[in-house]
């Protein structure tokens, strides 16, 4: 890509907020076209220009399947990531609604995205309950606290996999085999009645995984998976929902029963198409750009420890790849620099680093809307002073050495004028 070119006149943009979207890579726009104008049909349709979309449908549906290592009919399309997170969330608590009458407790945690929070607050404020497990300093989830968070009426538990704010990347696959275990025992528990025994869901929103760590479901021991496309540079308001075949959901959505009824709508069908071959991509190209983009991610990190004063990282310690440890567990998403400078506004830095042609975000691109302090920073105990002067820099397939080097200079410059400016004043 010839970089994001603003005209012709101006110069071209540092993006460095990958994890708030991503481009549209070129191959996608390519793999879409079709589907927008000339292969335009109804996939419901029976004459050829239907059922030329139906197999569309159907070889991005078994193009996902094959890198999330389950079966076509356990993917569910839908508009994104949000949607996803409220099918698996809602879904799970209409269906338990509808056994029964009362009751109903569902397990997540403090640094989840507003998705998953929003959610779990309007079914609280229906009667269910829910219990938000805290996390570490590093934001990892304290498993002591999901433990004796498990209620007889737990039917779901919803932990993300990686953080989008933080980089954390969750220990999902012992979490998974955790929840199996209560199941099982709870199996134990009743095998007279096994039909009366509600068996708890664990759902990952995976939306910052793909493309980065291993979405491998079984390896996961997940029931519900949420992934989006625009984080991996295919088209926003793509993704879908992973449901583990015998898993019952309600649909939030009611029509024409497409996705075997739990999500009617006629079908995006150049999205889904570009969702497909987007995640195809970026699982080919997976190792190869984590280990760039880990080294990028440290090159930076120990630059910026160098150069600038009273600074500290957010999120875990990166780890990565030694002699010493060949089979290293990342911790840290490869692509994740959530920085805090102490006497510093945050948000002034940002716009500030937009005059020079830099992209990135405050604390949490989502919420960059409102001015309460984000809850992932709040979540792992920073300071009021820390969580005003934090900046997330997340890197991505165009990001390149020359780039970071320009940002460093920039960065080091702003910070050190905020300072002088700050001090004279007070
Ligand atoms: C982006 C994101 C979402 C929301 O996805 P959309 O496609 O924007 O709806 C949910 N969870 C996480 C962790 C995300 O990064």
């Amino acid at each position: 890509m010839k970089a994001l070119h603003m005209g012709k006149r101006e110069r071209k943009t540092i993006y460095l907020d990958y994890a708030a979207t991503t481009p549209v890579r070129p191959e996608v726009v390519r793999a879409m076209a079709p589907f927008l104008a000339k292969k335009f049909g109804n996939p419901s349709a029976l004459y050829k220009l239907g059922l030329e979309a139906q197999e569309a449908l159907n070889s991005s549906r078994s193009s996902i399947a094959s890198v999330l290592n389950c079966r076509a009919d356990e993917i569910v399309f839908t508009a994104g990531g949000s949607e996803s997170i409220n099918l698996a969330i809602l879904g799970a608590a209409k269906n338990f609604r509808k056994n029964h009458k009362a009751g109903g407790h569902i397990i997540t945690s403090t640094i989840e995205h507003h998705a998953v929070l929003h959610a779990v607050d309007a079914l609280a404020a229906e009667g269910f309950s829910v219990t938000k497990i805290g996390v570490t300093e590093e934001g990892f989830f304290k498993l002591d606290e999901l433990k004796k968070a498990i209620r007889p009426d737990t039917f779901l538990v919803s932990l993300m996999y990686a953080n989008n704010e933080i980089g954390t990347i969750e220990p999902i696959t012992e979490i998974g085999k955790l929840v199996r275990k209560i199941n099982s025992d709870r199996i134990k528990l009743v095998t007279r009645h096994p039909s009366l025994v509600t068996p708890i869901l664990f759902h990952t929103d995976a939306c910052q995984s793909g493309g980065y760590i291993d979405i491998d479901v079984q390896k996961l021991h997940v029931d519900l998976l949420t992934l989006n496309g625009s984080k991996l540079y295919g088209p926003k308001q793509t993704g879908c929902l992973f449901v583990r075949r015998g898993v019952r959901l309600e649909p939030i959505i009611y029509g024409g029963g497409q996705e075997k009824n739990l999500r009617s709508g006629t079908e995006n069908v150049p999205g889904i198409v570009g969702f497909a071959k987007a995640l195809t991509l970026a699982h080919q190209e997976q190792e190869q750009e984590t280990r760039r983009l880990e080294a990028l991610r440290d090159y930076f990190i120990s630059r910026v420890e160098k150069s600038i004063a009273h600074m500290q990282l957010n999120g875990p310690a990166p780890r990565t790849e030694t002699k010493k440890a060949p089979a290293y567990i990342p911790s840290r998403l490869p692509n994740n620099i959530n920085l805090s400078f102490a006497n510093i506004d945050g948000e002034a830095l940002v716009i500030y680093l937009d005059a020079h042609h830099i992209a990135a975000a405050t604390g949490s691109a989502c919420t960059s809307q409102s001015t309460d302090p984000s809850h992932v920073l709040e979540a792992i105990g920073l300071s009021k002073t820390y969580i005003r002067g934090s900046i997330r820099f997340t890197l991505g397939k165009y990001t390149t050495k020359a780039e970071l080097d320009f940002v460093l200079k920039t960065l080091t410059a702003l910070v050190a004028q905020q300072r002088k400016t700050t001090q004279q004043i007070l």
